[in-house]
């Protein structure tokens, strides 16, 4: 039952890493939040656990098939209606009953559902990083104008919200006295693997990162930096800030999630310990702060915090990330796109590791730059870079030794 105090959340990507996670805070706080609607692609079983558990009032999936098996195992009396496809994720975003989103579909599948929350004026718990790098204008005009609230979920980014002075007039994060905001990267799995070692480097030595656990998509993106370049990206839209006012720190021991660097010489950082239920339990209670079930951080455990710069000739893709901002427009989209096929690609052991951000570059090298008025132009950049990206693949950059300009 729906009790007046409990706030409606749709989870979207309810069974990958940061949905389980969504759902394990929810469940510790039943007098605060019910669980309108559940969306995945097709893991049957973990969607139909989840329904079980939290009698949801529609389960979305985007396959056919699965949705057809997760009705046919979903009992007479669950109360759960299953949909299926973009129409059903429209009506578990957009519904007048539910009050926040959480938007953790992997990659650019993840945009339409953002956007169409943002524009529904609900709050927006946004996870899914790529539709800010794919349609970042868009989807903060669509807050802007909708009068919605988002509210980063990504690590750094909630970091960063939480050190940000707010507006006393609209309570909104402000640049007021900002100089640039540090944003932290643990380095990931190959922070001290040669370009050699790369080369060779296996699918799951990629996923293995020494501090989060997290989908296989972002992992791969993590162990190439790629990540830290959608997270820059990410920042520039989210905060308003220019690129040169966000510098990259590499920081092992992933403690301090980010900082924020005043005129006045202050620097303030959010520390935890590496648990994505903290950033998520803040989207879900903020203002106010609930009990996550993370453990409290223990720093004489922790003994030290170390910093280095980050090193953009084993890792390209930091620096292609870097010119796909400055270059503006669509350069943001294709760059993702391109990203998403050889990550794919390097996933099925199609491509090296190393190959991929050749594969990124030459993409870039080969498209137009648009302006990214609408979401049919992002689409289409989108898809004709997945194109471009498929043909590299095709051409030979199975075998690519070489990483950097080709
Ligand atoms: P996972 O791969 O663990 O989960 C992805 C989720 O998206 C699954 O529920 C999957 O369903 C669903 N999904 C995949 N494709 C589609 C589609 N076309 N339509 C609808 N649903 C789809 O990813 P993560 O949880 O790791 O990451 C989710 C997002 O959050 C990413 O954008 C990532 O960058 C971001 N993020 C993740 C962090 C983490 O710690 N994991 C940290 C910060 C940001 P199914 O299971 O059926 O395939």
């Amino acid at each position: 039952m729906v009790s007046a105090r409990q706030r409606m959340v749709s989870v979207l990507g309810s069974t990958g890493s940061i949905g389980v996670n969504t759902l394990d805070v929810i469940a510790r706080h039943p007098d605060r939040f019910a669980v309108y609607g559940l969306a995945a692609h097709s893991s049957v079983a973990t969607l139909l656990a989840q329904c079980l558990a939290f009698s949801p009032r529609y389960a979305v999936m985007m396959d056919e098939a699965a949705a057809d098996a997760l009705r046919s195992q979903l009992p007479a009396d669950s109360g759960t209606e299953v949909l299926q496809g973009e129409s059903g994720l429209s009506r578990i975003v957009t519904a007048a009953e539910v009050d926040t989103v959480m938007a953790a579909i992997v990659g650019a599948a993840g945009l339409p559902s953002a956007l169409a929350a943002a524009r529904a004026g609900k709050t927006v718990l946004l996870a899914n990083k790529e539709s800010l790098v794919m349609g970042g204008h868009l989807l903060m005009q669509a807050v802007r104008t909708s009068g919605a609230r988002l509210l980063p979920i990504d690590s750094e980014h909630n970091a960063i919200f939480q050190c940000m002075p707010v507006n006393p007039t609209t309570a909104e994060p402000s640049l007021a006295g900002v100089g640039k905001v540090l944003l932290t990267a643990s380095g990931g799995p190959f922070r001290q693997w040669s370009l050699a070692r790369m080369e060779t480097a296996t699918p799951d030595q990629a996923c293995a990162h020494p501090n989060w656990s997290m989908g296989r998509k972002i992992s791969v993106d993590s162990a190439s930096l790629m990540n830290k370049g959608l997270e820059l990206i990410e920042a520039c839209w989210i905060f308003d800030l220019a690129p040169a006012q966000v510098e990259v720190v590499v920081h092992p021991q992933s403690i301090i999630h980010s900082m924020v660097q005043y005129l006045d010489g202050s620097v303030l950082a959010q520390m935890g310990n590496p648990d994505m239920r903290t950033p998520i339990a803040y989207g879900l209670g903020w203002p106010e702060r609930l009990e996550s079930g993370v453990a409290p951080l223990d720093l004489i455990a922790t003994a030290r915090l170390d910093f280095e710069p980050p090193d953009e000739g084993r890792f390209p893709c930091l620096r292609l990330a870097r010119e796909a901002v400055d270059a503006g427009g669509t350069a943001m989209a294709i760059c993702n796109a391109a990203n998403e096929v050889a990550v794919a690609a390097f996933l099925d052991e199609r491509i090296r590791f190393t190959a991929i951000p050749l594969i990124i570059e030459r993409t870039l090298e080969k498209m137009p730059i648009l302006e990214p008025t609408s979401l049919a132009i992002v689409e289409e950049a989108d898809t004709e870079a997945r194109r471009i990206a498929a043909e590299q693949l095709e051409s030979g950059l199975r075998g690519e030794r070489r990483i950097g300009k080709v």
